[in-house]
């Protein structure tokens, strides 16, 4: 999993999400706020009513974590255990840990609920556009080429086999791809939560890129507080204001990860049904899950689904959905019902 590195400094008097990665918060004052990189993005967690001596062997565990999850989904790494059965040309179900098997289950299920526009087997078509471990084109993909890359994806092609002795990941298709870097930061934002609860601290606030959990209060004893960024790179402006009440939020945005070719801006979401880069006015969604994961799932849908789809999806699966729309110059947002009852006033 690789991004391009943003990094905004302090200033907010809240955590910031957007998509692509994570930004400048102090979480409530005087939290213990542990940080450090992984995933080609940062990581961070700010406690409230732990005690500062444990801040080093608590941000080593976050690390260590976080380092082994990485090892296991990324497509970056070669010996990752996804990179592995990517290599692999056979239909054996390989064996998988139950981590990447909730991952796997979670991305098949959003991709059906999706219409198979969440596509974790998108990697061919990611790699052909140079979002991958692959280079940068220096042309456009001819559509032969997409052809051809697009023939080797397909969720029907893979599927996860729950055994009594544990899981396993089974593809039909030799060359297929799977790519989990929409889900990772998802994931290991849950990660890093379940690292809390078995320490036995239940004020937090973690977070990885763009996903982010909180529990319990702030040091101030409020809620933590989560800002929507608005889509700029210049400021740490904010949309809007939530408190997640235990849940998981991520973002996904088309205005921040992108290059240009031949004239035109290229999104590194690619719309599976047409091999392409998403061109549609959504630059950003924001959903809020039980789990991070599962919110780090269907932003992805919801970005490739674009704005009319986008929300008809969100009121069909009653999912607390934010979409931030390009409109002239300008944006425009929306809500849906659920979201409505995660929202603060803003007072800053
Ligand atoms: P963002 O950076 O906007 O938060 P993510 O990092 O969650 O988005 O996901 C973007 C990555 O997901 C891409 O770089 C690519 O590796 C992969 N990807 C692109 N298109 C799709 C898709 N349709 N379904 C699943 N994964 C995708
Ligand atoms: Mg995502």
């Amino acid at each position: 999993m690789k991004k391009n590195w943003l990094y905004f400094p302090v200033v907010a008097a809240f955590f910031m999400v957007s998509g692509c990665d994570q930004h400048n918060q102090s979480a409530g004052d005087s939290a213990l706020v542990l940080e450090g990189r992984t995933m080609g993005t940062f990581w961070r967690i700010s406690l409230a009513g732990v005690d500062e001596s444990r801040k080093e062997s608590l941000q080593k565990a976050a690390q260590q974590l976080l380092d082994s999850d990485d090892r296991e989904l990324s497509t970056w790494k070669d010996d990752s255990v996804i990179s592995r059965f990517n290599q692999y040309r056979g239909s054996e179900p390989q064996p998988i840990s139950d981590n990447m098997a909730d991952i796997v289950t979670m991305s098949l299920r959003i991709g059906q609920k999706t219409a198979g526009k969440m596509d974790i087997t998108v990697g061919p078509l990611v790699n052909l556009w140079g979002f991958g471990p692959a280079k940068q084109p220096l042309a456009t993909p001819s559509q032969a080429q997409i052809d051809a890359a697009r023939a080797l994806t397909g969720l029907q092609h893979l599927r996860v086999i729950q055994r009594s002795e544990g899981a396993y990941l089974q593809k039909d298709l030799p060359g297929l791809y799977v790519d989990l870097s929409t889900m990772g930061e998802g994931f290991a934002t849950d990660h890093l939560a379940r690292l809390m609860e078995k320490e036995g601290i239940n004020n937090y606030l973690v977070s990885v890129g763009g996903a982010v959990l909180t529990r319990g209060k702030n040091a101030e004893d409020k809620p933590w507080k989560v800002a929507i960024q608005k889509p700029t790179d210049k400021e740490n402006a904010v949309q809007a204001v939530v408190d997640l009440q235990g849940h998981g939020i991520s973002t996904s945005g088309s205005y921040r990860n992108y290059y240009e070719l031949d004239g035109k801006r290229i999104s590194h979401i690619i719309d599976p049904t047409t091999g392409r880069p998403i061109q549609h006015k959504l630059v950003s969604a924001t959903v809020i899950a039980t789990t991070a994961l599962e919110a780090d799932g269907w932003d992805t849908g919801l970005m490739v689904l674009g704005e009319e789809q986008a929300k008809a999806l969100a009121l069909r699966e009653n999912l607390a959905v934010y979409l931030i729309e390009k409109q002239g110059d300008g944006f425009s947002s929306w809500m849906s019902p659920q979201f409505k009852a995660f929202i603060l006033p803003q007072q800053e």
